[in-house]
C-alpha cells in the first residue's frame, strides 16, 4: 500500500506548515482524487473552495510521488476575472492587476484550452487594451468567452492537469525515469501570494548550498513584481540575494525578510533533513513561503551534503551512505564533460572505462607514443586493441575502438589504467589510407583533429567541450570510511602493475584479488624478450630466455608487494594464448624477423603454427602451464624470490598464487607439485621461510562442477566471471558485441551478461561451485574477480552466498565499497 498518497510536494508543504512557516492556505488532492478527476468525477467544488474565502486567487501545482517524475506545469492566478480586475486595480494598481489577469488568461489558453502558444504571447504593456486583445483571441479560438466563474476555472485547470498526467508522452517520459506504470499524481491548490502590487513585491528562490560543490553558500535570485520562478534564468532585473558588488541585493532591499529566509533554511535543513531550495514571495503583508523542493545537485555536492548532514547529527551515517548513488562516485573519480556544455556527438559506443578526455586523433599506438613525446594529448582510435597497443594506450588520453565489449582488451586495460575508453563503436569507419575516421552521419575527422571521448556515457564528441575536474575531497573519503564500517564483504582490486597497485592502495583496496601477470610482459622491452621466448627451440633455450625475464618479473612483484605491504596479493599465473604476443601484420613480422635475426619465412611459419581456430578455448592458461612448464616455473621463482627480497626489508606480505583456466583436478595437482618444489628450492637457497596459498580460478563450467575435487588442492576459489560467462553461454566475449544490442532489444537477454551478471544461469553455476568447494573444504576462500565483481548485482550475489570478497578494477574500488555497504544496510 502506498503511504504517501498526496505526493512529495504536498507532503513537504504539510511539514513546512507544521514548522509554522508562513505558507499560504493550501489544500492537497490525493492521487485517487486526481485520478477521479481525469476520468470525469469532479470533487465537490464549493467544499474545495471554502478554505480560500469569498474571492479566491489560487495556484495549482503538481505533486507526484517523486519530483523527478515531472508533472504538468503550475498554473497561477486562477480566479482572475473582470470583477476581480476592478478590485485588484484599487488594491495593487492597474498595471499589476492587468498583469495578473493577462498571465492567467495566457496560461489558461495554452495549458487548459490547449490553444496555439504563439497567439498568446505576453504583451509588453499590461493594460486594458492588451487584455482585451487576449480575451478576444481566446473567444475567437474557442467560440466561448473567457470563463469568469472561479469554480469553473479551477475545475478546468484541475481536469487538464489530471489528464495531462495520463497522456502517453508524459507516461513514457516518467517511466523512462523509473516511475511505475501506476504512478499517481497529486495536486496542490494554494492561495496566491501575489508578488505584484504596490510597495516592495516580488518573488524569488533561495538555496543554502552550492549545487555544484555542496559547500554552504546562499544563492538564488529575487525579481520585483514577479511570480513563481520568474526570477530564475536570465530574467532581466533579477537581483542577487546576498550583498554583491554587481548591484543591489535582497539582503539590502528587504533585510528583515532576508534574515527570516536564512533562518527558515537552517530550520528546513534540520527538520526536513535535506538541503532544500525554497520558493518565496514578498508582498504588502510580508514574506510567504510557497514551496520547498529538494535541491538538485551534482554528484560531488551530493556526497558533501550527505556527509555534512551526518556530521551535524541531522541524519545517521547509515542514511548518508544510503543517499549517495555509487555511480556518482565514479563521476568524482574522473574528469567529466561539464553538464552545461553542448554535446556534438560523432558516434556512440559502449561505455567501457569511465571519465572523459580530449585529444587529437591518432590511429596507431606508435603515433600515440610520438604524440605523448611531443607533449600533446591524443585519443587512440583502433578497430580493436591488442597487447601490442599497450604502450600506445598508456600514452593516450583515451581509447576508442570499433569492436569489442566490456571485457575486451581495450576495456580491461582502460579500466586498469584509469584511461577513459569507449569500445564497440561499430558505426564508425576508419579509413587508414586517408588517415581519417568517418562518422555515421558522413562527417570525416582527420588524424590530428580534436575529439573527446566520454567513457562514462559511451559518447564520442567533436571538438573540446568544457570539462569538470575529478574531485576527491575530504567528504568522499569520509563517506567511504563510513561505508567500510557497514559492509560485510571484502573489496580487493584487480591490479597488474605497481602503478595499478598504488591506485588500489590509494582507494583502500584490501589487497589485490587478481594480478594478471601477462600484462607485465607488455611493458617496455619485455615484449621483445617474450617473443624471443616464444621462438626459442626446446626447453633449455626457453629457460635461458626466461632467465632474462625472471629479474624483471621479480622486480615487478617486489614493487607490487612493497606497495601492498600488510595486505594480500593474489598473483595469477600466465593466462593468454601465446599468439597474442606476436605481430599480426606483415610489417610487424618483418620487424620481428630483424630483431630475432631470423628469416621472415621462419617468423611467418611460427606465427602461423601458433594461430588457433578458437584461441580462447585453446592453448592458454593452465594448458600452457602444463605444456610449457618453464613459464610457470619462472613466474613461481620470481614470486618467491620477490617475497624473500621484500621480507628482508621488513615488508609483511601475504601471497596467493592462482592457476587460470582449470578444468580438471589433475591440472592443479601437476602445477602445485612444481610450484611447491620451486618454493622449497628458493627456501633452501635463501635460507628464508615463507608461506603462500595456492588456489584456482574457476572460469570453466567444468571447474565449477568439479569444485569439490579441485578444492582438495586449492585453498581458494576465485570465480572468473568473464570467461565463465563466455563459456556458460558459449558466447565469445570479444565478438558478442556485434549482436548483443539486437539480443537485448528483442529481450532475448535482459542485459549484456558480460556487463550485468547473469544471476540465473552463470550465477547458478557459481553458487553450485561455491557450495561444492565449501563442502569439501569448509575454510576455502571464495571470491569473484571478473568484471562483475564491482557491480551491484555481483556484490549482492557474493554477499548472499557468503563469499569473502570481490575484486574489481582499482578505480571501481570506491564504488564497490559504497555498494557493498548499501547492500548490507
Ligand atoms: C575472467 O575470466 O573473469 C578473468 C578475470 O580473467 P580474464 O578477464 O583475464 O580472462
Ligand atoms: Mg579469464
Amino acid at each position: 500500500m502506498k503511504t504517501n498518497v498526496f505526493g512529495g510536494r504536498a507532503k513537504c508543504l504539510q511539514r513546512l506548515i507544521r514548522m509554522e512557516l508562513p505558507v499560504p492556505v493550501t489544500v492537497a488532492l490525493s492521487f485517487e482524487a486526481v485520478h477521479d478527476i481525469a476520468v470525469g468525477h469532479m470533487p465537490d467544488m464549493p467544499a474545495l473552495l471554502a478554505p480560500f474565502g469569498a474571492q479566491p486567487l489560487l495556484s495549482v501545482r503538481p505533486s507526484s510521488e517523486d519530483p523527478d517524475w515531472g508533472g504538468p506545469g503550475a498554473i497561477l492566478n486562477i480566479g482572475m476575472n473582470n470583477d476581480r480586475l476592478t478590485e485588484m486595480t484599487d488594491l495593487i494598481g492597474a498595471e499589476a492587476a492587468h498583469s495578473l489577469y493577462l498571465r492567467f488568461v495566457q496560461s489558461y489558453a495554452v495549458h487548459v484550452a490547449r490553444l496555439d502558444p504563439d497567439e498568446f504571447d505576453l504583451p509588453a504593456l499590461a493594460d486594458a487594451r492588451s487584455l482585451q486583445v487576449m480575451l478576444d483571441a481566446y473567444e475567437m479560438e474557442t467560440d466561448e468567452p473567457f470563463p469568469q466563474d472561479p469554480a469553473v476555472q479551477l475545475a478546468e485547470v484541475l481536469r487538464s492537469m489530471a489528464r495531462a498526467w495520463d497522456g502517453t508522452t508524459a507516461r513514457l517520459l516518467r517511466q523512462a525515469k523509473g516511475a511505475p506504470a501506476d504512478a499517481g499524481l497529486g495536486l496542490v491548490v494554494q492561495a496566491m501570494a501575489l508578488g505584484v502590487g504596490q510597495g516592495e513585491c516580488g518573488s524569488g528562490v533561495i538555496q543554502y548550498v552550492d549545487e555544484q560543490t555542496g559547500a554552504p553558500k546562499i544563492k538564488g535570485r529575487y525579481l520585483g513584481q514577479s511570480q513563481g520562478r520568474e526570477a530564475l534564468g536570465n530574467a532581466a532585473g533579477a537581483i542577487y540575494l546576498t550583498r554583491d558588488a554587481r548591484g543591489q541585493s535582497l539582503e539590502e532591499l528587504c533585510p528583515e525578510e532576508f534574515t527570516r529566509l536564512v533562518e527558515y533554511g537552517a530550520l528546513c535543513r534540520v527538520r526536513l533533513r535535506e538541503e532544500m531550495q525554497v520558493e518565496f514571495t514578498i508582498d504588502d503583508t510580508g514574506l510567504h513561503i510557497l514551496d520547498a523542493v529538494r535541491l538538485q545537485r551534482s554528484s560531488r555536492a551530493a556526497v558533501r551534503i550527505a556527509v555534512a548532514l551526518a556530521e551535524d547529527g541531522i541524519i545517521p551515517r547509515e542514511d548518508a551512505v544510503m543517499r549517495v548513488e555509487p555511480s556518482a562516485l565514479s563521476e568524482l573519480l574522473h574528469r567529466q564533460i561539464s553538464p552545461l556544455t553542448r554535446r556534438d556527438i560523432i558516434v556512440r559506443g559502449i561505455a567501457a572505462s569511465p571519465g572523459a578526455a580530449r585529444g587529437r586523433i591518432v590511429l596507431t599506438a606508435a603515433e600515440a607514443q610520438a604524440s605523448a613525446a611531443r607533449g600533446e594529448t591524443c585519443i587512440l582510435v583502433r578497430r580493436e586493441t591488442t597487447p601490442e597497443d599497450i604502450r600506445g594506450m598508456h600514452a593516450a588520453q583515451a581509447v576508442l575502438t570499433m569492436r569489442g565489449g566490456v571485457t575486451s582488451h581495450a576495456a580491461v586495460i582502460g579500466r586498469g589504467l584509469g584511461v577513459p575508453c569507449v569500445v564497440g563503436a561499430s558505426d564508425l569507419v576508419i579509413n587508414r589510407k586517408r588517415s581519417q575516421i568517418i562518422a555515421p552521419d558522413g562527417r570525416r575527422f582527420a588524424a590530428g583533429e580534436m575529439i573527446t571521448v566520454d567513457g562514462t556515457t559511451g559518447q564520442v564528441l567533436a571538438g573540446e567541450p568544457a570539462m569538470l575536474e575529478a574531485a576527491l575531497d575530504g567528504a568522499f573519503q569520509t563517506l567511504l570510511d563510513w561505508s567500510d564500517a557497514f559492509r560485510d564483504i571484502g573489496v580487493r582490486a584487480n591490479a597488474d602493475t605497481p602503478a595499478d597497485a598504488q591506485t588500489a592502495r590509494n582507494f583502500a583496496a584490501e589487497g589485490i584479488g587478481l594480478c594478471r601477470t601477462e600484462h607485465m610482459f607488455f611493458e617496455d622491452d619485455r615484449l621483445g624478450v617474450m617473443r624471443e621466448m616464444i621462438f626459442s627451440e626446446g626447453s633449455d633455450d626457453r629457460r635461458a630466455v626466461l632467465d632474462r625475464l625472471l629479474p624483471m618479473q621479480r622486480e615487478d612483484f617486489a614493487a607490487l608487494f612493497s606497495i601492498m605491504s600488510g595486505k594480500t596479493v593474489c598473483v595469477r599465473l600466465f593466462d593468454p594464448p601465446l599468439h597474442e604476443f606476436l605481430p599480426s601484420d606483415r610489417a610487424g613480422m618483418r620487424d620481428l624477423a630483424e630483431q630475432l635475426a631470423l628469416p621472415l619465412s621462419v617468423v611467418v611459419e611460427r606465427v602461423d603454427a601458433l594461430s588457433e581456430y578458437n584461441p580462447m578455448l585453446g592453448m592458454r592458461g593452465v594448458r600452457l602451464g602444463i605444456a610449457i612448464p618453464e613459464i610457470y616455473d619462472m613466474q613461481a621463482r620470481a614470486i618467491f624470490e620477490a617475497m624473500v627480497a621484500v621480507g628482508r626489508n621488513g615488508t609483511e606480505i601475504s601471497v596467493e598464487i592462482m592457476i587460470p583456466l582449470v578444468s580438471a583436478m589433475r591440472e592443479v595437482e601437476l602445477v602445485k607439485a612444481r610450484v611447491d618444489a620451486i618454493a622449497n628450492a628458493v627456501r633452501a637457497k635463501t635460507r628464508m621461510t615463507f608461506d603462500y596459498h595456492l588456489g584456482v580460478m574457476v572460469e570453466t563450467p567444468r571447474a565449477a562442477l568439479r569444485a569439490a575435487d579441485i578444492a582438495e588442492h586449492a585453498s581458494f576459489l576465485s570465480f572468473g566471471t568473464n570467461d565463465l560467462t563466455q563459456m556458460t553461454y558459449g558466447l565469445s566475449r570479444d565478438d558478442a558485441g556485434r549482436f548483443m544490442s539486437a539480443y537485448v532489444q528483442q529481450g532475448v537477454y535482459p542485459e549484456d551478461p558480460f556487463h550485468t551478471m547473469d544471476v540465473e544461469g552463470v550465477g547458478e553455476l557459481i553458487a553450485m561451485g561455491a557450495a561444492r568447494g565449501r563442502a569439501r573444504r569448509p575454510d576455502v576462500v571464495l571470491s569473484i574477480c571478473g568484471e562483475h565483481g564491482g557491480s551491484r548485482t555481483g556484490i549482492e550475489f557474493c554477499r548472499k552466498h557468503g563469499f569473502d570478497y570481490v575484486s574489481c578494477s582499482p578505480f571501481r574500488v570506491p564504488v564497490a565499497r559504497l555498494t557493498a555497504a548499501q547492500s548490507a544496510l
